[in-house]
């Protein structure tokens, strides 16, 4: 495994590591899920990635079981949540969005369900409107000054609202945003690579990255239709399959076809060449893996080789492959 500073701070995160979303709590047993976070761990991942929506927290609920059935040493993984969204069956006004009281009460859930005293990691999953900004970093401060976060940032915020809140935090001494966390790959790349550009100089900002393979999209498996199993299967995914599969102009499913067509020339599989892609970013400090079976993580795995095989002129084919033209 590689290890990368998360940005600025002098946490060191696994290049790889391992996300919750759509499996834990849904589509694996306990069983699964206690096997995928153990062959992670073996294999070098230091960090799990979570949040209060996962599942309705019945996500972090398996992995704080998982973790503590595993007896992972507390000082060598990180695990993060993220808050926003509130729990879906929740109606109450006060359990989603961004406010000080939800922002404080989504940690202290969180806490419980992983089974911990302090996130390593902690995001504001969405910005929130109807919050000032201010109000959430004063919040996000207060957690931090009392041990129970480490390192809090956003995912998928503009970045002018991310400036906004590192501009606050810095000029009231306040603990500002370290990482964002935002959709890469090579279907969507316009965010990481133009958007939060200045960020990484400015800011130090640190990034995670999620859905390397669009959601099993860059692997191929959906070149002949969606399959009967899996996640795109489940029985309340079509929304999921709307998002995957996009709408005609993006032409996502040609785009997958074409960089599938590429990576088998090369003689690859395209799962790990597809995170690969993702990991020779200099600006990700983690590409956060799903994977439903240890099978598949351990294929993915092999992406830490293939960004030593190859250099940019075959970066270059895959983008150009991939490209919406
Ligand atoms: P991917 O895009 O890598 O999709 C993972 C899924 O693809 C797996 O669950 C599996 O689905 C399929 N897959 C994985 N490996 C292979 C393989 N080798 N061959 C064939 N199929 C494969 O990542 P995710 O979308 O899961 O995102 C990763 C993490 O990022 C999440 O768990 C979460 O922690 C985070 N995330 C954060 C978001 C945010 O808003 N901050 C949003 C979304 C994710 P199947 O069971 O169908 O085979």
């Amino acid at each position: 495994m590689q290890y990368r500073r998360l940005g600025a701070s002098g946490l060191q995160l696994s290049a790889l590591s391992f996300g919750a979303w759509m499996t834990f709590g849904r589509q694996v047993g306990r069983g699964q899920a206690r096997e995928l976070v153990a062959a992670a761990w073996d294999h070098g991942i230091n960090f799990f990635d979570n949040a209060e929506a996962y599942a309705n927290g019945e996500a972090e609920r398996v992995m704080g079981d998982v973790i503590a059935d595993l007896r992972l040493p507390r000082d060598g993984y990180c695990v993060s949540s993220k808050v926003f969204f509130g729990a879906a069956e929740d109606p109450r006004p006060t359990q989603r969005g961004l406010s000080r009281k939800h922002v404080v009460d989504a940690c202290h859930a969180a806490l419980k369900r992983l089974r911990v005293d302090y996130l390593d990691l902690y995001y504001c999953h969405r910005p929130d409107p109807d919050t000032p900004v201010e109000e959430t970093v004063a919040a996000m401060d207060l957690l931090v000054r009392q041990g129970k976060v480490l390192y809090w940032g956003t995912s998928e915020w503009p970045e002018a609202l991310i400036r906004e809140a590192a501009k606050f935090a810095r000029t009231h001494h306040l603990a500002a945003p370290t990482m964002e966390q935002p959709q890469y790959n090579l279907l969507h790349r316009e965010r990481v690579e133009l958007e939060y550009a200045p960020l990484y100089s400015e800011l130090g900002l640190g990034t995670t990255t999620w859905s390397p393979l669009a959601s099993g999209l860059l692997s191929g498996k959906y070149a002949d239709g969606i399959h009967r199993e899996g996640r795109l299967a489940q029985p309340d995914a079509g929304w999921l399959q709307r998002l995957v599969v996009g709408h005609s102009e993006e032409r996502r499913l040609e785009r997958a076809r074409r960089f599938v067509a590429v990576a088998a020339e090369l003689g690859e599989k395209p799962a790990p060449l597809a995170i690969a892609w993702c990991l020779r970013n200099p600006h990700v400090s983690s590409v956060i893996l799903g994977a439903s079976t240890p099978a598949q993580l351990r294929e993915n795995l092999g992406a830490l080789e293939l960004v030593r095989r190859y250099d940019e002129p075959v970066w270059r084919r895959l983008e150009v492959a991939a490209a919406n033209v």
